[in-house]
Formats: structure tokens, C-alpha cells, sequence
């Protein structure tokens, strides 16, 4: 849609008039600030700035920062790419696009250098241009060296004075991102103009940022979704009439959450972005949003703020932001707001890069149209409502386009970069100060260090935590020699019990030490990026209490516990003086330890032993059924015992993928079985791909095959057996119902949604999957086959919200999902304990394991067939009737000798709950002990359920079942109330997946029946 005459419809008159009137861009100004106007000498390209104006919907839409184009003889504007001026409605440019104009403008403008900075997952190229005048873009070596000294204090001996002489010298860099969600589409061409201002214009006010700093634009950070987007939105223009299909894949493995990944670094645009964000020493990373009408700048946002950014940090959001607010409100711009409902508490976000590396993180929301159409729109009351921050709101209808919304965001970029290069000695210091606080840290809150010992019996997965560190550019040390720290003294709530009297009770329990192995890892505070490796490895408290009752998202991460190995966060700063080397690259040690026939391998739930399964195809593994011992080296349950395989192949098998492997002399006496490489398919609908995504890329970095099918494939193969041994079903995410799975998207009216490349559409399937109509679901027949697979002895695995489709739709019976009542678990870390340690699920774990949860379905087990919805309560239902005595006694009739109470059968929680006789009796729905749930992993009790962030009511779900093995015809339904792949930061509970997938064929291996 073009802007049209019924624009004025939208809008108060008098209310227009008044804002357009109040438009006095040079007023007020303080000493010595430059104003924001033009340069008068320097000639507008007219042509240019009359379509400016014309795509502008109203003339308070924007500023008298960008409400012309300055014009230039020989430097291009986006015109010459995209074919009209930048935010002109119908016109989306392709990340190529994009490039190509910053690449135009390099070649005509001394002022502009395009930096490549990585590919994405699909080989799509990222870039990053430096806008700046000559000078600076000539020193940039020199001046990359001065920030570098401020980035790392240690390099000038955090010696103030030599801070402050570089920060008088210095230039710095301001970053900005663009288009990281892909639906968000405005930022591209708002980047591209910005860029072009920034080179060419004259004015007093941009010069000032050319000359007094760098500005780093990203234009498009998830370039796979941006190519993506612009495909649909090509499709949608060539389809008018027709509904157009929603953006169901953005990069090839997640969407939104690609801005969540600032704590994994799984993406490459993370890694990317951070590459850069790190290696240019930047100032400040800010990404741009759209969502919000018209400019929220939610970087300050709400409490509770992440416990590990600097105050000096929280300072300067609010500085910048407020300051921002101030400049576009005195330009008449209304509905420009700081803080908000987002809390800025997790640092999974890409702009937190920054945050937790000593910088400035920022963010916009600006408003979107998810297209370059204009349109019309209006607002809820909330979003228009005038609140104590934002006195100036959106107004509650209006004409939008792609132009007012680029207005905004160049408008709010050029006043944060202006404002902050007028204060840049200030930020520079204070990026200094910043550094020095993170390299004292060991010497102010602390603590002095983390460790994690070299004898963690999970070598593989603790060198994948230290990589995750290490692209956090967080530097590694080991210890050259054993070494002991003392270890703070837990205080205690209660006074101690086993004090013997009153001056014993006052005295503390005597410190503990604890010695840890040369090789120890020493992951040390007193560098400048220990602040990520705190923030990443410390844990995490979300009051029930606090004041924000909506977490934004995950309220805990610690990665040591979701990895599953050892880490110890030290306080006693003598571990500073423990002699390390500095590790480059992190090796678990690996190999072949001498000659056999057969040869054994321990299983500590690696996710590496199921790489090594796939890797040796032609190699006969077994996995032992019970622990055993071999050359006085004991190996647990699942061990890996390998024949017809050479010393040299598996040593080369197994050096990278940090496994361990021993020689044995015979077969162990323990029973065995087949460990198989499974065929197996992971399953996605088209509702949503990106909670499954996390699990596909899992299993892409492990190596692990597997066939990438929809519910509709689902839905067409009647015999799923005769191609799959295991069937994945991931979550589909926002809690999806039973419904919504088997139903899909509405297709009783409306057009068929394709998902497929076609000549307007040449990158919307990429590597992933593609339909000619994205609205049917699983369907009934779907349904049908999953159920057929199970009974001819598939095993089909689901977790959360899949876990709940599989139940209440007949897949597996005797468990059931109650409903919570209070309980509210938002993104957490929580215990659970092993419960069968012979299942082929558990094998390799201990009996603690920590894993994720969000608000997961609270399963109750039944040895009835068909019960559900009852979240059984424990032992208290079944007490004593009111009578004689005690609670433990017996009550009396008068005249009767006493009747012996029959023993009511005692189950756990977790566990089956026993029939009795008599409920036994003609009772065809008692389910037979074979047939029986097992339960593999349950919730640890109330008490311990909280590792990590926000658990409450968690009683509801304490104790619970968390991992059920469930025996359905020939097959078995194994069901996740945790979620155990996720946003990389799970590697500890892969195994649990890992392990159904290898011994698919021996579930139910180990397993003790019930007697009735
Ligand atoms: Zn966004």
C-alpha cells in the first residue's frame, strides 16, 4: 500500500498542527553544543529529499537530521541501488544489495572501508563498514593499539594517568547492528543512508561525529533470514490479495532466539559480532529493533538489572538514553521513551556482548511494519498510554511506512553518536575504568577464580565450556603443578546442631581446602573479559519477591551445572600465585592407551560416545549392562566395549573427541548389548522451527545423522518403522497444544502458504525443509502412523510441550500431566535425581544431574490405564480416621476386640503407585508391571529444586517424574519434562537423548518389575 489521502483520517488535526508547530530544531541550546541543522552552503540533492517527504507520512515523523540528503558530486546515495531513496515503500533490498551500495560508497568515499567479518551457517558473507574521515580511517592500526591498552589495563599497568593520556588521543568506536530478527526489516536501509550522511554531509553536527570517531555498522546481522524475508516480502508484493507465509525459518537453525545466544555462542553472527565487537575494541555494540512504536530505547529497561554488569555501565544507559528521549522530543518526534517492561537481567542477548566486555550495550525498538508497505496502524492502550517515562506517547492511530520508521532510527543514531562523541574522554575513561574493575575484581567483590580440575571425569564436555570461554575471548590457564585453595566457609541460617555449647555455637566452622590436580584449569578474575566468565559460570537468584513479575526471558544459566562438569568459583586469592601456562587451544586428553583386541571406553554421558558410534560404522560396540572392573580401571554402566577395530583407527576416531580408551583382556562377565547407530528422524512442524532448531544444530556439531522431516511427512508415511528406528519430536516452543500440532495452521479459508523456492522466492528453503502448503499439520493420520511406528517398536522421544501432545493424545499411557497451579519456573536450572540407574537412558550419569526447565508439564505416574489429570500429592492423602490414640495408633470400637489394619502399598512421588488386591480385581485397566511408566530422572525435592534463577511453587512439580521411559506395544514413548537441548548451554542432559538414540533396541535393559 502507497500513502493516500485518507492519511489525514488517522490524525487529530489540531493535535498534528500543534506538534508540527513545536518542531524548533535549533532552540535551546546549551553552551558550546553544536545544532543539529544543515549546512547552508552545502547544495541537497532535491530530487532526493522531495521523496523523503513524500514517503513520510506526517512532518513530525521526523527530524531536521535527516529530513533532506545533503548532495554530493561523485559519492552515490542508496538511490543508485535500491532504485529510489531508502524506506520508500515496496523496495526491501537484499543483504547483496546492501552490500553492494556500502561497497559503492567505499569505492567514491575516502570515508568508507567495508570490512568482511565472517560467513553465516549457509556461506552467506557478513560485513561491517567503518564510516570516518580520512585521517582516522588511515590511523586505524595505530589507534586499534591505543584502545586496546584501555580495553586491557594490564598492558599499561593500570596506571591512570597513562589511561588518561591515551583517552585524550584516542578515537572510538561506536557499533552498530542492523536486522538481527528478520520480520524487523527497516534497519538496512536506515544503515545505508546513515552511512551516506555520515561520509558526505557537512554540517557542523555530522562532522563532528566524522571526525571525532569511528562509527561500525553491521547492516545485516542474520543475513540468511534478512535473504529470506526479502523473499516473502517479493512474493507478498507479487501476491497482493493473497496471505502471505509467515517467516517460519530464519537463519538455518533458530529465529528470535538468535538474539539470545550472547551466552553460547553457538550462531556464527554471534561469533561473528563478537569477533568484531572484541577485535575493533568498540565502545559500544547497539543493535536495532523493530516492534515498539515509535522509539523505545530499552537498553536501561526494567529491574532487575544482570547482577554482573558494571554500575558504571547502568549509569551511562541511562545517560545516553535519556539523553536521547530529550534530543528527538525537542525535535518534535513523539513516542520516543526509555525504560519499560524489558528487564535486563539474562546476557544471552547480542547487544550484551558489550555489557559483559566492558563496553556500552544498547538497543532500539523502533516501529516495523514487517515489510517496506504503508500502512495503516493502531495502537493498544498500553502502547499509547502516557506513563512516567515516556511523557510524549505514539499517538493511537496512524499512517506507518518503512520512511518514518527509517527516520527514527537514523534520527535516534545520529543523536547517541553526536552526544556520545561531544562525551567521548568521558566514555573512553569510563571504558577504561570499566576494564581495570574487571581485571581488580579478584580484589574488590571477587572472587579470585574458577577452577575446573583436570580429572573431571567428563574431559570432552568441560573442554567444550572452556572453548565456549574462549570465543568469549575469556583467556585460559592451566595449572603447572597440583595446587590447594581454601575454600569459604558456607554460611549457615540455623545455628550449628552438633554445638556443644554457646560459645561453640558463635564460632564458625573452620575453613575447607581442597587440593585440585596439575592441569587444573584456572580460569582467572583478574582479566579484562572476566566479567562474561563470572557471569557465565556463577549462579544465578531470582527472588520470588522481586518487584518484576514477568521475566523477559531465562532467569538462570550457570554453565558449569548445565554442562555437566565440575567448576569451583574461588575466592582465596592464593590462587593467583599458583604457576600456569596460558593455553591456546583446549584438548581433552584422548587416545588409545595400548594394544587389544578389544577395547573399552568409560561412559561419563559424553555426548562424544555417540559420535564415535556413527564415525566407526563398520565397528561392533557393546554397551555393558553393569558396572565392571578391567586392569584395575572401573568403568560404569553403558561402558563402550569395541571389537574389529584397529589401535590406529580408533586412536584416530577418538583423539578428537577428547574420549579415553583401555585395552581389556577379555569380555567383561557383565551382560551386553548391541550398541546401534539408529536411524533416526527429527520432526518439526511448521508452526514454529526454532526450539527444534537448537536440537538440530546439536546434533549437526556432534555429527550425528539424521533425516529432517515435517508432521506432514509424518502424516504420509504409513510406515515410518521400515525408515526410522527413533523419531525425535522436539518442542515446538510457546507451550504448543495437542491441537495446534495435529490441526496446523487454519486452512479452511485463506490461501495454501508454500514454503519453497521459486523464481521470487530463490532463498526461502536454503538447507532446510519446504512444503507447498505450510497449513496442514500432523493430522489424525499422522497421529495414526506415530502410533503404528511405537507399536511396531519404534521409540519416538518428545519433551515439554510434545511431551504433553504425546499424552494427551492416547501415545503412551499411565503417566499423565497435572496443572500447575503457582508454581513458576521461567528459564531455570533445577535438580533431579537419577532414579533407575540401569536404564540405558542414565547410563553414564550420577545421581544428581542439573537440566532446564521452563514451567515443564508435571507428570504424575499411574498403574491404571486412562487416569489422568491428577497431580498425586504424596503420602499424606492416606492417614488414620479421627479416632482413639495417637496419629500412629489404632482406633477401638467399644465391645470389639481391634482389627488389624490392612498395610496400604508406599510409593514415592515419582514412582508407580502399587494396586492392592482389591483394586486389582476384574480390573482390565490395571497396567501390567512390563507395561509399567519408568521413571529414569525426577524432580529433586522442594528444597533442592532451585540451582539456578527463578523457582516458585516449586513443590508442585518437586519430586516428579522428569524423564519416563514408557514400554507401548513392541516400542517405547520416552518423555522430557525438562527440555534437555537447548540454546547450547545444555551439553549435560544431550546424553539423555543421546543414550535413548544408541540403545533404542535395549530399553529395556535393567529394568526390575514390579511383583504385581
Ligand atoms: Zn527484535
Amino acid at each position: 500500500m502507497i500513502r493516500n489521502d485518507k492519511a489525514s483520517v488517522y490524525i487529530l488535526g489540531s493535535l498534528a498542527l500543534l506538534l508540527f508547530l513545536s518542531v524548533a530544531p535549533a532552540a535551546a541550546l546549551g553552551d558550546g553544543e553544536t545544532a543539529p541543522t544543515r549546512d547552508a552552503k552545502q547544495p541537497v540533492d532535491d530530487v532526493y529529499t522531495a521523496k523523503i517527504k513524500k514517503y513520510t507520512t506526517q512532518p513530525f515523523f521526523t527530524s531536521p537530521l535527516v529530513d533532506y540528503l545533503p548532495a554530493s558530486k561523485n559519492v552515490p546515495t542508496p538511490e543508485a541501488v535500491l532504485g529510489d531513496v531508502a524506506g520508500a515503500p515496496g523496495i526491501l533490498p537484499y543483504a547483496e544489495d546492501v552490500y553492494k551500495y556500502m561497497r559503492l560508497l567505499e569505492k567514491a568515499s575516502p570515508c568508507v572501508k567495508v570490512f568482511s567479518i565472517g560467513k553465516t551457517e549457509e556461506g552467506r558473507e557478513m560485513i561491517a563498514v567503518a564510516v570516518s574521515s580520512l585521517e582516522n580511517l588511515k590511523n586505524l592500526e595505530e589507534n586499534r593499539a591505543r584502545l586496546a591498552k584501555l580495553a586491557d589495563p594490564r598492558t599499561i599497568k593500570l596506571d591512570d594517568e597513562e589511561a588518561d593520556r591515551i583517552v585524550a588521543q584516542a578515537v572510538p568506536v561506536y557499533y552498530i547492528t542492523g536486522t538481527i530478527h528478520s520480520p524487523e526489516t527497516g534497519a538496512p536501509t536506515a544503515l545505508m543512508e546513515l552511512a551516506y550522511r555520515l561520509a558526505v554531509d557537512e554540517s557542523p553536527y555530522i562532522r563532528e561525529i566524522r571526525d571525532g570517531m569511528i562509527t561500525l555498522i553491521t547492516p545485516v546481522v542474520e543475513v540468511d533470514g534478512r535473504d529470506r524475508m526479502v523473499d516473502i516480502y517479493r512474493w507478498h508484493l507479487s501476491h497482493p490479495k493473497d496471505f502471505y507465509p509467515p517467516l517460519i525459518y530464519w537463519g538455518k537453525y533458530v529465529a528470535h532466539d538468535n538474539n539470545r545466544d550472547a551466552m553460547g555462542v553457538t550462531l556464527k553472527l554471534t561469533e561473528n559480532v563478537l569477533n568484531t565487537y572484541v577485535g575493533w575494541k568498540a565502545q559500544v555494540l547497539h543493535d536495532l529493533h523493530e516492534s515498539v512504536p515509535y522509539l523505545y530505547d530499552n537498553t536501561a529497561g526494567d529491574g532487575p538489572f544482570n547482577a554482573w554488569v558494571d554500575p558504571i555501565l547502568t549509569d551511562e544507559w541511562e545517560m545516553i538514553g535519556w539523553r536521547n528521549v530529550s534530543d528527538m522530543t525537542k525535535f518534535g518526534m513523539p513516542g520516543v521513551f526509555t525504560h519499560g517492561v524489558f528487564d535486563t537481567w539474562s546476557p544471552g542477548y547480542l547487544m550484551f556482548i558489550a555489557a559483559m566486555h566492558n563496553g556500552i550495550s544498547r538497543l532500539y525498538e523502533t516501529f516495523g511494519n514487517g515489510g517496506a508497505d504503508t500502512l495503516p496502524r493502531t495502537l493498544d492502550p498500553e502502547e499509547y498510554a502516557r506513563t512516567w517515562y515516556r511523557q510524549n506517547p505514539p499517538l493511537p492511530k496512524v499512517l506507518w511506512s518503512q520512511r518514518d520508521n527509517n527516520n527514527y532510527e537514523q534520527t535516534g543514531l545520529l543523536t547517541s553518536l553526536h552526544y556520545f562523541n561531544e562525551n567521548k574522554r568521558l566514555f573512553l575513561k569510563n571504558f577504561y575504568l570499566k576494564a581495570k574493575r574487571s581485571v581488580t575484581k579478584p580484589g574488590a567483590e571477587g572472587p579470585a577464580a574458577y577452577v575446573l580440575p583436570s580429572d573431571d571425569p567428563r574431559a570432552s564436555s568441560e573442554a567444550e565450556l572452556l572453548r565456549v570461554l574462549q570465543k568469549q575471548a575469556v583467556e585460559i590457564s592451566r595449572a603447572t603443578a597440583a595446587f590447594t585453595v581454601t575454600l569459604p566457609v558456607k554460611k549457615s541460617a540455623k545455628p550449628r546442631k552438633d554445638a556443644k555449647d554457646a560459645k561453640e555455637k558463635d564460632t564458625p566452622p573452620a575453613p575447607t581446602t581442597r587440593e585440585f590436580p596439575a592441569g587444573s584449569y584456572i580460569v582467572r578474575m583478574d582479566q579484562p573479559y572476566s566479567r562474561i566468565a563470572d557471569a557465565l559460570l556463577d549462579y544465578q537468584y531470582w527472588s520470588p519477591d522481586d518487584p518484576q513479575k514477568t521475566p523477559y526471558d531465562d532467569t538462570g544459566w550457570t554453565f558449569g551445572e548445565l554442562f555437566c562438569v565440575q567448576v569451583t568459583r574461588v575466592t582465596d586469592p592464593k590462587v593467583l600465585d599458583v604457576a600456569i601456562e596460558r593455553v591456546k587451544e583446549i584438548h581433552a586428553p584422548a587416545g588409545v592407551s595400548g594394544d587389544g583386541t578389544i577395547y573399552a571406553i568409560n561412559n561419563t554421558a559424553e555426548p562424544a560416545l555417540a559420535t564415535l558410534r556413527y564415525k566407526l560404522h563398520d565397528t561392533s560396540i557393546e554397551a555393558a549392562e553393569e558396572p565392571f572392573e578391567s586392569g584395575g580401571k572401573k568403568f560404569s554402566r553403558g561402558s563402550f566395549l569395541l571389537r574389529n577395530v584397529t589401535r590406529s583407527q580408533l586412536n584416530d576416531a577418538i583423539s578428537d573427541l577428547g574420549l579415553q580408551a583401555t585395552p581389556v583382556s577379555a569380555m567383561p562377565s557383565v551382560k551386553t548389548h548391541p550398541v546401534r547407530a539408529a536411524r533416526v528422524a527429527l520432526v518439526h512442524t511448521w508452526l514454529s522451527t526454532q526450539a527444534e532448531g537448537w536440537w538440530r544444530i546439536a546434533f549437526d556439531n556432534l555429527s550425528i545423522p539424521y533425516d529432517y522431516i515435517s508432521t506432514q511427512v509424518v502424516a504420509k508415511t504409513s510406515d515410518l518403522n521400515a525408515k526410522y528406528d527413533v523419531i525425535l519430536f522436539p518442542p515446538v516452543g510457546f507451550f504448543s497444544s495437542p491441537t495446534a500440532i495435529i490441526n496446523g495452521l487454519p486452512s479452511a479459508w485463506g490461501n495454501p502458504l508454500p514454503w519453497k523456492n521459486t523464481p521470487e522466492t530463490p532463498n526461502l528453503v536454503g538447507k532446510n525443509d519446504s512444503t507447498d502448503d505450510m497449513r496442514p499439520g500432523l493430522g489424525w493420520e499422522g497421529v495414526a502412523n506415530l502410533q503404528n511406528f511405537v507399536a511396531k517398536g519404534g521409540v519416538l522421544l518428545t519433551a515439554t510441550d510434545t511431551s504433553r501432545f504425546a499424552l494427551s493424545i492416547g501415545l503412551a499411557d499411565g503417566v499423565s500431566v497435572g496443572n500447575a497451579q503457582k508454581m513458576k519456573i521461567v528459564g531455570s536450572v533445577v535438580g533431579t535425581r537419577l532414579v533407575d540407574a540401569a536404564s540405558p537412558i542414565a547410563y553414564g550419569y550420577d545421581e544428581k544431574l542439573s537440566a532446564y526447565c521452563d514451567n515443564g508439564p508435571i507428570f504424575s505416574l499411574s498403574s491404571v490405564s486412562g487416569a489422568r489429570g491428577f497431580r498425586r500429592l504424596g503420602g499424606e492423602m492416606h492417614s488414620r480416621p479421627t479416632g482413639r490414640g495417637t496419629a500412629d495408633d489404632q482406633d477401638f470400637t467399644i465391645g470389639r476386640p481391634g482389627a488389624e489394619v490392612p498395610e496400604e502399598p508406599k510409593a514415592e512421588i515419582w514412582e508407580n503407585p502399587l494396586l492392592t488386591d482389591e483394586q486389582l480385581h476384574n480390573n482390565f485397566r490395571a497396567i501390567p508391571p512390563a507395561n509399567r511408566a519408568r521413571v529414569i530422572f525426577r524432580y529433586a525435592d522442594g528444597k533442592e529444586l532451585l540451582i539456578s534463577g527463578l523457582v516458585e511453587g516449586g513443590e508442585e512439580i518437586a519430586q516428579h517424574a522428569a524423564v519416563v521411559d514408557v514400554p507401548t506395544g513392541n516400542g517405547h514413548v520416552v518423555l522430557f519434562s525438562i527440555n534437555p537441548v537447548y540454546r547450547g548451554e545444555t551439553r549435560g542432559t544431550y546424553s539423555l537423548v543421546l543414550n535413548t538414540i544408541l540403545n533404542f533396541d535395549n530399553l529395556n535393559a535393567g529394568r526390575k518389575l514390579a511383583e504385581k
